[in-house]
């Protein structure tokens, strides 16, 4: 059920505040595995991420630093009507669509992709392999108005950051949905895009709270998950299967990092399902949250999300990613129990 502007607005000081501040310190039995953890009033600043006038500026500096390689297209407006803008590097055969901050407050998956969309760029042979063998299409941040109000920690007017100025979770804008397009126009300018780039895969970057891996007392890193609907065909369901396990093999490499499979839901409506009912194989990434991490954290997000998102073009470069069997998506642990600071 969406709730209703008002009860949205009584939500909003569990987003408003750290999550530390909203809920009780956990039961003896919790398990409590290091950090970084926000205790308290610790403050989050936000300052040091993208704002929306930023990242504008950082795309027309890319375009211009680099003609002819990387593009930078107007594809719609936000309600509040902020540019949105999808950012084009490479022409290799496959095509890798990164999208971010779907909801306006899960905003590291926007500050990896444009490091992957510097990284393509570079005049390296690295960066030139990857745009021979592979056409990264990204959309860094769907959700500016949500942005602009949790960056700026603006939340007079009642509204969810979350969701679009219309109160609109556009993560339920997709496939089969009975959402009022009209109201959603992020939304359709994301579906317009890939209806336009045909993508091979698509990697949808989001933020979960902090979950242990199942049976272990480790954090987990992020959560992934390909489409599982039912109706989804199989060639797509696998390719999104390949994505998740070179997703987990890239991170396992790092020595770190917990991937673990995101519980499955057969929502059609979620870009995950709705864009691979579609025939265009999508992946959910759910990071764990930047708002209990603070800002110690940050850094690890971006560059677990980075060396996820590059993994994967690498993948379709080389044309490893074939080569892959989609078997392997299965090896990952699931996500296990939520877990909470202890300060
Ligand atoms: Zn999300």
């Amino acid at each position: 059920m969406r709730p209703t502007r008002a009860t949205a607005a009584l939500a909003l000081p569990a987003l408003v505040l750290p999550l530390a501040l909203a809920t009780a310190a956990p039961a003896a039995a919790d398990p409590v595995p290091g950090g970084p953890w926000v205790c308290g009033a610790q403050p989050i600043s936000l300052a040091g991420l993208t704002s929306n006038d930023e990242l504008a500026a950082e795309l027309a500096r890319l375009a211009a630093r680099h003609p002819g390689i990387v593009e930078v297209e107007e594809i719609g407006r936000s309600v509040e009507g902020r540019p949105l803008e999808a950012v084009t590097v490479g022409d290799g055969p496959r095509t890798l669509l990164v999208l971010t901050q779907v909801h306006g407050d899960e905003p590291m998956g926007t500050e990896a992709v444009l490091q992957l969309l510097k990284a393509a760029a570079a005049p390296t042979p690295a960066g030139a392999a990857l745009r021979e063998g592979v056409t990264i299409v990204a959309v860094p941040r769907i959700n500016p108005d949500g942005w602009e109000r949790y960056q700026d920690r603006d939340f007079a007017d009642g509204l969810d950051p979350r969701r679009n100025a219309n109160d609109i979770d556009l993560n339920r804008a997709f496939g089969p949905t009975t959402v009022d397009l009209a109201l959603a126009p992020e939304a359709v300018a994301v579906q317009d895009l890939v209806e336009a780039t045909e993508p091979d895969l698509v990697l949808d970057y989001h933020h979960q709270v902090s979950y242990t891996t199942e049976g272990t007392d480790d954090l987990v890193t992020m959560s992934v998950l390909w489409g599982t609907h039912p109706d989804v065909a199989p060639d797509v369901a696998d390719d999104g299967r390949r994505a998740v396990a070179v997703i987990g093999d890239s991170l396992a490499r790092s020595g770190h990092a917990e991937v673990t499979l995101y519980p499955r839901s057969d929502t059609a409506t979620t870009a995950r399902n709705g864009l691979s009912l579609d025939g265009y194989p999508t992946v959910l990434v759910e990071q764990r949250g930047q708002q209990e991490v603070g800002q110690k954290g940050h850094g690890a997000l971006v560059r677990e999300a980075l060396v996820s998102m590059r993994a994967v073009a690498d993948s379709l470069a080389d044309g490893s990613f074939d080569a892959v069997s989609p078997g392997d998506a299965d090896l990952l642990p699931e996500r296990g129990d939520r877990v909470r600071e202890n300060c």
